[in-house]
């Protein structure tokens, strides 16, 4: 249980790390873009065409075209969306805390985490807890 919640956080980790990765390549492709589209008349279709004709010079003969990078961009935003979406809800849950059950007299109480071994606060005995999360 211990193992499946801090995966899930280390999920909300990564998906915020692709959100930003997304949003930081878009937004190099449009600081880029930008001086070029800005004085046409029609933004949005210059800046279309630059897309698909301009090229970002990395150094070393590596060049990449926009529209790829503005791809790339796009799709590591929304896998990261993704990520974020899927472990969003179990992180929210895991960070309310856990409920434990003694698995002697079967009382719950609330813990922070699910924990491997615990003191059981009703018998004093030290147990193995089952772990449910709250509803
Ligand atoms: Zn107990």
């Amino acid at each position: 249980m211990r193992r499946i919640i801090r995966r899930k956080k280390s999920g909300y980790a990564a998906g915020l790390t692709l959100c930003l990765i997304g949003m930081l390549v878009m937004l190099v492709v449009l600081w880029n873009a930008w001086p070029n589209v800005s004085a046409s008349p029609d933004i949005f279709s210059a800046l279309k065409s630059y897309l698909w004709t301009g090229k970002l010079e990395f150094g070393f003969g590596i060049s990449l075209k926009l529209i790829h990078l503005t791809i790339a961009g796009a799709a590591t935003l929304f896998l990261g969306i993704f990520v974020l979406a899927l472990s969003r809800q179990v992180f929210l849950v895991s960070s309310e805390g856990v409920l434990l059950q003694c698995p002697f007299c079967k009382n719950h109480w609330k813990a922070r985490r699910a924990k491997g071994f615990a003191e059981c606060p009703y018998c004093r005995q030290f147990v193995q807890p089952a772990v449910t999360l709250p509803k």
